[in-house]
């Protein structure tokens, strides 16, 4: 499977994760919800059944509507069952609201053998799901008709109340969720995007430099036929025309060599050498060409073995990559120190310039493929702005690093740093 895969997958589960996490905190809620509305309500029936325990104003008025006694009042009976049915409903409510209960309520006054006494002012709708509160009254009023008494109060289903009560957190959380998911998939679908269009454009630069193989390799084998048939007058001519042959043969490698390894790893093998003989070699190497081109090459290498886990072949190349840019991007007389040492368990290799120097902005992108700085006057300096990034793919493969110390316009120093070997 693809890494895209992968991501998708990863992310499709967090989302459903979330949804989860997210509908278990509302269930917890919920049910916290509950037991402190029980608790409440435990409360609240207590003192409920004090209230109405002894003879008072509200009990007394109650009694006579139960027994249906409308000698005191001078009013209907009817008028007297009104009345207590508001002052008992006002009754309860407060006491709920002592409890800070705020839902609404109905509630009915009656005996064992279904005898309805009082019921409250309001009603819930036939079909509401009720939750019921029976609460057995001791005292006065059950003592005055001589039977077992009942208030029963009755909530609307709890369920809706609280969860009208959370909306304030469901909603927002889903939307969020929305929200992510969204932002997500539209990162992903430009990440995606990018890299493909990335793919496309190498593998067509790769193409490309196929492609270009194999009449630059004609152009070389012809004009060296010509070099050795030609006469002196165009003698320069041909020579010129190798030189650049050459030149665009390198160009070439180095496009393809750095696809290779990108393509796939197995291209690079490493096992364990003594990597001093090829130091060896590149400062060899090197101290030609400064000879030819008047550059004054100061080396140093200190310790003896260099015992790393390598390939030699790319870790030269990446090393004479460093060197090639020291020369290339230097005025006046060239100065370069190349120093090799050991240093905790690491191997440092330190290339130093008193070339033009980098900016702190373009240390970090010098690394990135194709980048080049546009300095007016290095204009004439050629390249493609892929040798430091072939050098950086090399050191990380090593598992390695590379920094560079520079100011402008006073040199530069490219460190690397290669993990020893410890046990050879
Ligand atoms: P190229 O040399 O092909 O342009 P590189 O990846 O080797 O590509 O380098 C990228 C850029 O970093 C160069 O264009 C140059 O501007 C800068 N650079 C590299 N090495 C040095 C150096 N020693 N001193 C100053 N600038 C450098």
């Amino acid at each position: 499977m693809k890494g895209k895969n992968y991501y998708i997958i990863i992310f499709i589960i967090s989302i459903i994760g979330l949804i989860i996490v997210q509908y278990q905190y509302l269930r917890v809620g919920l049910n916290l919800a509950k037991v402190q509305f029980n608790q409440k309500m435990g409360f609240a029936v207590n003192e409920i059944k004090d209230g109405l325990q002894q003879p008072n104003e509200l009990t007394f008025l109650v009694g006579k509507a139960i027994t249906s006694d409308d000698s005191f009042f001078k009013l209907s009976i009817d008028s007297v069952q009104d009345a207590s049915s508001y002052f008992l409903n006002d009754f309860l409510k407060d006491k709920l609201l002592h409890q800070g209960i705020k839902t609404d309520f109905t509630y009915t006054l009656y005996t064992r053998d279904t005898i309805n006494y009082l019921k409250s002012p309001i009603s819930f709708d036939a079909d509401d799901e009720l939750l019921e509160y029976p609460i057995v009254l001791e005292g006065y009023l059950p003592e005055l008709i001589d039977k077992k008494l009942i208030l029963e109060m009755q909530f609307k289903n709890l369920n809706k109340y609280f969860l009208s009560q959370l909306n304030g957190l469901t909603i927002p959380s889903i939307l969020f969720l929305i929200a992510i998911t969204f932002i997500v998939i539209w990162v992903l679908k430009s990440f995606y995007g990018q890299k493909k269009l990335i793919t496309i454009t190498n593998e067509f630069i790769n193409n490309l430099t196929h492609e270009l193989k194999t009449p630059v390799f004609s152009i070389g084998v012809a004009s060296k036929i010509l070099q050795e048939k030609t006469n002196n007058e165009n003698k320069e001519l041909v020579n010129l025309i190798r030189n650049q042959v050459e030149k665009l043969k390198i160009q070439i490698d180095k496009v393809l060599e750095l696809a290779s390894i990108e393509g796939k790893k197995s291209y690079i093998k490493k096992y364990i050498i003594d990597f001093k003989p090829s130091i060896i070699d590149i400062i060899g190497e090197f101290e030609q060409i400064a000879k030819l081109e008047d550059i004054n090459f100061i080396s140093e290498t200190r310790g003896d073995k260099y015992i790393l886990n390598c390939d030699p072949y790319h870790l030269e190349k990446a090393t004479l990559s460093l060197l090639e840019n020291a020369k290339k991007y230097s005025k006046g007389k060239i100065k370069i120190i190349f120093l090799v040492y050991k240093s905790n368990n690491k191997l440092i290799i330190s290339v130093k310039d008193n070339g033009i120097g980098i900016s702190e902005e373009n240390k970090k992108k010098i690394f990135d493929k194709f980048y080049r700085i546009s300095s007016g006057d290095i204009h004439d300096v050629k390249g493609y702005g892929l040798g430091l990034n072939y050098v950086k793919r090399i050191i990380k493969f090593h598992k390695g690093k590379i920094n560079v110390k520079s100011s402008i316009g006073h040199g530069s120093e490219f460190i690397i740093s290669l993990p020893l070997e410890k046990n050879a």
